[in-house]
């Protein structure tokens, strides 16, 4: 087999779809969907597949927004993941609109080379990664059962092999009090926003004691309804997040212990709801050595992260914690640009982010290429994945 040879058929197959992948991408950006809505984006992508004759199961994994095909025959199943879910506010500040698309490409241009070849490339299309973990649905709905190793891929402004994704949960928190006329008689009442601000600055003193690659962080969400009336509820979104999984379980109970503090210290009764965990990325090695070269082939040097830098956190942790998996950064700019941002909004649409939306297809499939016609590859990786740290 010449591998060097179906690697440039796979980029021919990537080129040929260009014009259909880079309308999508626009089409999706510019019709931003928030999680577990992106109607739109999944319906796109799943027409798009079936007018090429890949006939996508909708609602995969129980979620109505999700979609899975597969290819191929025999050998390891490697899975290629994309996300298609936009953010309040911004649209799509974090440049999903270019993650389906570019799944979709891989699929498609594998799919027209495997004739011959030993190996399944499983397409799933993830919804929900902003909010509510819409992988960790997809792997208890059994799309990820039989898989040997999932790729995806982000936009960044930075091409980055192995990022540093935290491990993460929400944390909801309701304190509940009694209400009383605030001048009349305050006496009669019992202060939930007091019982809140009591547990946040516990919180907040909490911080200087943690690790500094930990972050907890959150918004207030009921603050009572009026100046002159005792709060009788108050609440918070909090959100906790450390580089380990270990770790953050410690942070759990130490930010709840704040709020419990607060609830008996004020005679308000504490409500909780613990989101599921975000789980870190582990970054499978020799996956991510094929990935980086094959982008080098294709003119991207890949880097390793730098020390200082995180990047949120993502469902995808849970998927590499199942299974070897990749999740590196391609930069869509010439400049430093935060995700989440309008100025990343605007980036995830220039030529530039089409341009490395089609070179991380290629990419994407010729690392799923390699783990067809390496039979090392996914030998090597699984044992990198059973000796992991985390
Ligand atoms: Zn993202």
């Amino acid at each position: 087999m010449d591998v060097t040879a179906l690697k440039k058929r796979l980029a021919e197959r990537v080129d040929a779809r260009a014009p259909a992948l880079d309308r999508l991408a626009l089409a999706i950006h510019s019709h931003p969907e928030l999680a577990f809505e992106e109607r739109f984006a999944a319906d796109a992508l799943v027409a798009y597949l079936r007018s090429e004759g890949a006939n996508a199961e909708t609602a995969a994994g129980g979620l109505e927004t999700a979609f899975a095909v597969e290819a191929g025959n025999g050998g390891p199943v490697v899975a290629i993941l994309g996300e298609y879910d936009a953010l309040p506010g911004v649209g799509h500040g974090c440049g999903h609109n270019l993650m389906g698309t570019a799944a979709v490409g891989a699929f498609l241009a594998l799919r027209d080379v495997l004739n011959g070849l030993k190996g399944r490339v499983r397409l799933i299309g993830c919804p929900a990664e902003e909010r509510g973990n819409g992988k960790v649905h997809l792997i208890e709905g059994g799309l990820f059962e039989g898989v040997d190793a999932a790729l995806m891929y982000h936009p960044g402004d930075r091409d980055e092999i192995d990022p540093l994704m935290l491990a993460m949960v929400n944390l909801d928190v309701e304190l509940l009090g009694k209400a009383a006329h605030a001048a009349a008689e305050p006496h009669e009442g019992v202060n939930a926003l007091d019982g809140l601000m009591l547990g946040w600055n516990a919180m907040s003193a909490l911080r200087l004691l943690v690790r500094s690659d930990s972050r907890i962080h959150g918004i207030i969400t009921d603050g009572g309804k009026a100046p002159n009336i005792i709060p009788d509820r108050a609440a918070a979104r909090l959100m906790v997040r450390s580089p380990e999984n270990t770790y953050l379980a410690d942070l759990r109970r130490r930010v709840l212990a704040c709020f419990e503090g607060a609830a008996l210290a004020t005679g308000c009764e504490l409500k909780t709801e613990w989101s599921e965990v975000c789980e870190v990325v582990n970054t499978n090695r020799p996956l991510a050595e094929a990935f980086a070269e094959n982008a080098k082939a294709l003119g991207r040097t890949m880097h390793p992260r730098r020390p200082s830098d995180t990047h949120g956190s993502t469902d995808m942790g849970n998927v590499t914690t199942l299974v070897p998996g990749i999740h590196p950064f391609l930069s869509i700019t010439d400049r430093p640009v935060p995700g989440h941002s309008i100025a990343f909004t605007e980036a995830a649409q220039t030529e530039r982010a089409l341009e490395t939306m089609r070179l991380a297809a290629k990419a994407l499939a010729m690392t799923a290429l390699d783990a067809f016609a390496d039979g090392s590859l996914v030998k090597r990786a699984k044992e990198a994945h059973n000796g992991r740290q985390s």
